[in-house]
Formats: C-alpha cells, structure tokens, sequence
C-alpha cells in the first residue's frame, strides 16, 4: 500500500500533524497502536488543557474530541488505523504495520513521527530495598484509576514534583487514598506553583524538598518507604531519615522520549533525548519530520498541537516535492538547560523553546539580534518566544543565553 504521509502516533502532535497535511489535500494514513486516538490525553481527565490554542478550559478527553472530530470531517483523505502498532521504518520509506487484522507494509512519500514519551521507570532511580508490589510509575496509576476504575492503593508516597506528580496527589485524594507524602530532590518544586496551590496545599498534603526515597520494604505489597534529606549534589544526609507507612509508591520522575524506532535513521539529541529537528520539525533524514514529546517534553498540549501542526504542513510539501535548505545548528549557551528546536530552517520564523537550568528572577534572553527580559523564570516552565527571520539572518550558528540583570 502507497501514501503521500504517514503519521506514527495519533496523540496531540499526530492529530495536528495529520490534520495539516490533508488540509493541503494530501493522503494521510495515521498508525495508532491504542484502541482509540488522542494519546495521552485520553487519561488526563483534570481541566487545564487548550486556554492557548481554543482559549478555554478543557479535560483531556475534550481537547482530543475537538481533534477527532477534524479527522472525521476530513476522512476522505486521512484514513485512521487503531489498534495498529507501527514496528518498523525503513530506509526506503516502508514501514511495517501490525494489527490484529494482519501485517501491512506500507510506502509513504513523508513520515510524521509523532510517537509521545515513556516514563522514567523504578529501576532507573537505583533505589534500594525490596521489589513488592505497589509500585507504579504515576501514567500507569493514571490509567488504571481513571481509564479502568481501579483503585490502586489506601496510603500512598509520590516521588516527584513535577505537574504529573502534583496532579496524581491530588487525583488519588480524590478517589480516597490517603496521600501521605510528594518527596521531591530539588530544594523547590518541579511544577507550576498554581499546582503547587490547587494540587497539593488546597488538600493539606505535605511537600518534602531537598529529599529523597532511599529504601522501599515490603514483601509481596509494599509496607514502607523511607526518605530522607540529600545535600547539593542529591546524596542523602545521614540523620535525617524519615519513615512513611504506605502500600504504594507513586514515580513520578519523568518523561524520556520515546524514540527507539528511529534509532540509526536520524539524529537523536543529547539534551532532549529527543529525534533531532528544525524549526519545521524536520529530522536529519529529510523525509522524515517528527512533532510533540517525542522530540523534546513539552509542558503544554497547546505547544504539541502548534508544532504538529507546522511539521504537518512542511512533511506535506516535502512530499509534494518541496525541498528545504541548509540548516542552523541551535545550541543552549549560559544559563540553559536545553532548548528545542535543534536547527534553524530560514523557511519559518522560529518558535523557540527555552528551559532555564536554574530559578532566575530576571533575565534577559538573548538569541542572535533577539533580547527580550523575562521575571520569576523555573527550570519547569518553559519559556517560549516567536523570533522573526530577520533576527537571525547571516548567522550560521546560534547560541540561547539567559544573562541575569
Ligand atoms: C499526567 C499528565 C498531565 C498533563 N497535564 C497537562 C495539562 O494540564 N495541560 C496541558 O496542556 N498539558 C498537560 N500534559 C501534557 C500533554 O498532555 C502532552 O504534552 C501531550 O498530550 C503529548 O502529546 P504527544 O502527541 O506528543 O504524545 P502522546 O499523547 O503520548 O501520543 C503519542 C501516541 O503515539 C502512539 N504510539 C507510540 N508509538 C507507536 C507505534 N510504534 N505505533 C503506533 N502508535 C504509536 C501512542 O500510543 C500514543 O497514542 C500532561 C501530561 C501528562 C502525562
């Protein structure tokens, strides 16, 4: 079977992505390997998606609907396989498509890989003690209580400070497990401070900073976790050790992209962990462009869907024949932990996105011929800023700076 595109993952950036391309009247077959489109968003079932991109308030579930709904108005040309997991892509632009219906290969003229993110699991946080059960990374747990109505604890622990943990502290108040605990390593919290607010002060539950899981005990459940203080470089303090009786321990530590299926096709970023690509979402392999978390985490769904959207619509002109020039090679400078996208194509603007390495009160941004000060700056915030073409002309390398003033 032939197509113009290939969407792999049907999340916000896929659904964007393909949306885009058949509005450009091409032929888009888009691979899910779940029952249903919208990825991650399907378990979100908290409000606080879509205030930039609609301008309003929406659950998961109702940001993809809205997207749903396109495919379906569209479905003359984009022809959506669920159940459908994508194993492999080849050089010669065929991929292998599974399903319960069989195998299928398929050629496509340009790929939008848009694939999401796994989490951090257990094992990367070498913690020791026992293995029992009750352990769960907090997208599993997520699943579980708000896909299949399972309750998956009574007391539980949360590593991790970020919005998903924050968020699952408060979810599992609601359905009634006792949140004893957020233990997070950094001396401040890894979220928005609104969640801090909504998600944990609003619900009486304690947040340790500067802290850290060191044992886990329990023999087929788990029965308690101990934490304790860390110093600078995250090594846990003797004396300061604290023990919490709980039956589950919630990971919230991340997410990595997910990009295993490209591995040796494209370039994968050392920062990002995240396939490579420029300001229009192509990769160092020129027919394949790739959107959303799985080429850097973004903090809003709002931003998947954009460059989802701007990938589609450079994919679709590829495949229609279109070829874009050389790129600018975008590196983090002082003051930065990572920036996306990796290279500058002269074709777009650029959307810059920014992550600062440390809380910075002021700071002045500075990118080319571009400056422009941002206040109360956390590494867990984004900061993203459109930059005009001519900001950047006759450079051919460009340096993020975030100068404190
Ligand atoms: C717990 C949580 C809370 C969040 N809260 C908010 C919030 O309040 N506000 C907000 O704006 N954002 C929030 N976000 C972020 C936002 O939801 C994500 O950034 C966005 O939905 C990611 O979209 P994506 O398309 O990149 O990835 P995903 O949604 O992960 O989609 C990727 C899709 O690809 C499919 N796939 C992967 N590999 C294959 C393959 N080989 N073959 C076929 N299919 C494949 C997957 O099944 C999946 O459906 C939250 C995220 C999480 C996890």
């Amino acid at each position: 079977m032939k197509t113009d595109v290939l969407v792999i993952g049907a999340g916000a950036a896929g659904m964007g992505a393909a949306i885009a391309a058949a509005k450009r009247g091409l032929n888009v077959v888009i691979a899910e390997r779940d029952e249903i489109t919208g990825g991650i968003l399907n378990q979100c079932i908290h409000n606080g998606f879509g205030l930039h991109y609609f301008r309003e308030e929406l659950t998961g579930p109702e940001y993809a609907e809205r997207f749903r709904e396109q495919l379906e108005k569209l479905s003359d040309r984009i022809k959506v396989f669920t159940d459908c997991h994508v194993l492999k892509l080849s050089e010669d632009r065929k991929a292998l498509l599974v399903s319960p219906k069989g195998i299928l290969e398929l050629e496509a003229k340009a790929v939008l890989y848009t694939s999401g993110a796994r989490e951090r699991p257990f094992g990367s946080l070498m913690i020791p003690g026992d293995r029992p059960s009750g352990i769960f990374t907090a997208g599993v747990a997520q699943r579980l209580m708000n896909i299949d109505n399972r309750k998956v604890g009574h007391r539980a622990l949360i590593v991790g400070s970020g919005d998903i943990g924050m968020i699952m502290a408060r979810r599992l108040t609601l359905e009634g497990t006792e949140v004893v605990a957020v233990v997070e390593r950094l001396p401040y919290p890894g979220g928005l401070l609104r969640n801090v607010i909504q998600c944990l002060k609003d619900f009486n539950i304690p947040l340790y900073l500067s802290s850290t899981v060191i044992e886990v005990k329990g023999r087929e459940r788990l029965e308690e976790v101990v934490i304790a203080n860390v110093d600078e470089q995250f090594k846990p303090i003797p004396g300061t050790e604290r023990s919490f009786k709980v039956d589950t321990l919630i990971l919230s530590v991340g997410l990595i992209p997910q990009v295993e299926m490209l591995d040796g096709l494209v370039q994968i970023d050392r920062r990002t962990k995240g396939v490579a690509c420029s300001n229009i979402g192509q990769s160092s392999r020129e027919w394949i462009f790739a959107a959303g978390n799985c080429t850097a985490i973004f903090d809003l769904v709002d931003y998947v869907t954009k460059e989802g959207e701007r990938a589609g619509e450079y994919a679709s002109r590829y495949a229609m024949g279109e070829r874009f020039s050389q790129n600018v090679p975008i590196s983090p400078g002082e003051n930065v932990m990572l920036t996306f996208p990796n290279f500058y194509n002269a074709v777009d603007d650029l959307t810059l996105y920014v992550r600062c390495k440390k809380p910075m009160e002021k700071a002045m941004l500075k990118v080319g011929n571009f400056e422009k000060i941002f206040e109360d700056l956390i590494p867990s915030e984004m900061i993203v800023v459109k930059i005009p073409n001519q900001k950047l002309s006759g450079l051919d390398r460009i340096v993020v700076e975030l100068k404190e003033v």
